[in-house]
């Protein structure tokens, strides 16, 4: 499949494996460019920090995209926030209103619609590569929510959509992301993200698991990706690492 500006990605499409991005991960040496791996089901989907993304069969969207990038993965830390950016735009193009939760949610109604795992390694040759996984809720039951035990978004009208196509749209505005962050890194996105930002100017928390470490009003993403809280002690970058955000 050759996305919209050139670059050509292998695609996969399985029934169901245990992880999209453990898939990638094991078979980095291996890769010859881009490739996408979709799962019609994922039965052991992860989160950061060793949490858990839940599927259900052909309700939720898992795929996992490997992209080669020629810096160190240090220069990959705004990346979740760029994927972020391109595929609420997506959504918002497709007619869904989505907004943005640092760093990687996808929100709608804002519960948790779609959530953001990336994991890097050192390419052989030099540079990096960075392994994309996406979970999009397109039909899930009231019973998920209850087992996760936080609200949970869907958008059955996407569930409706020819899955190729929607697959397609996607990948479309994930390519032309990575091409611009390779170009101009998480500068290129900060403004696009802060136009989505769903805790603009709202009181929130910082969790260090499960610890509250900060409290401040949320002011927006810096050009490094890091959420700018304003506190009681002046204005404080927060660098995502595992951290996680809730309303305060
Ligand atoms: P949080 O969602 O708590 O802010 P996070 O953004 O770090 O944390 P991730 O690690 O990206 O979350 O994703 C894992 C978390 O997402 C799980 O801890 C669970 O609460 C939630 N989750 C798991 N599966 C789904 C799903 N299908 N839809 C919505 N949320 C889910």
């Amino acid at each position: 499949l050759r996305a919209q500006h050139g670059e050509q990605v292998d695609v996969e499409v399985v029934a169901e494996t245990g992880s999209t991005n453990a898939d990638l991960m094991a078979r980095l040496e291996l890769l010859q460019g881009p490739v996408l791996r979709i799962a019609e089901h994922q039965t052991a989907g992860r989160g950061r920090a060793g949490r858990v993304w839940h599927s259900v069969p052909g309700g939720v969207l898992t795929f996992s995209l490997a992209w080669y990038f020629p810096g160190t993965s240090q220069a990959l830390l705004g990346l979740p926030l760029a994927i972020g950016v391109a595929i609420a735009e997506c959504l918002l193009a497709l007619g869904l209103p989505v907004s943005l939760k640092w760093p990687n949610d996808i929100l709608k109604d804002k519960k948790k619609l779609a959530g953001v795992l990336i994991e890097t390694a050192a390419a052989r040759q030099g540079g990096s590569w960075a392994v994309i996984g996406v979970g999009l809720n397109l039909s899930v039951p009231d019973a998920l929510e209850t087992h996760i035990g936080h609200s949970v978004a869907d958008a059955p009208w996407l569930a409706q959509m020819d899955r190729n196509q929607l697959v397609a749209q996607l990948l479309n505005s994930l390519a032309a992301a990575m091409e611009e962050f390779r170009q101009q890194g998480f500068a290129a996105f900060a403004d696009r993200w802060n136009r989505l930002h769903a805790y603009a100017q709202q009181e929130v928390v910082i969790l260090d698991r499960g610890q509250v470490v900060q409290q401040g009003l949320a002011l927006g993403v810096d050009a490094q990706g890091c959420l700018l809280l304003q506190t009681a002690q002046g204005t404080l970058p927060v660098i995502s690492g595992d951290v996680s955000l809730r309303a305060a």
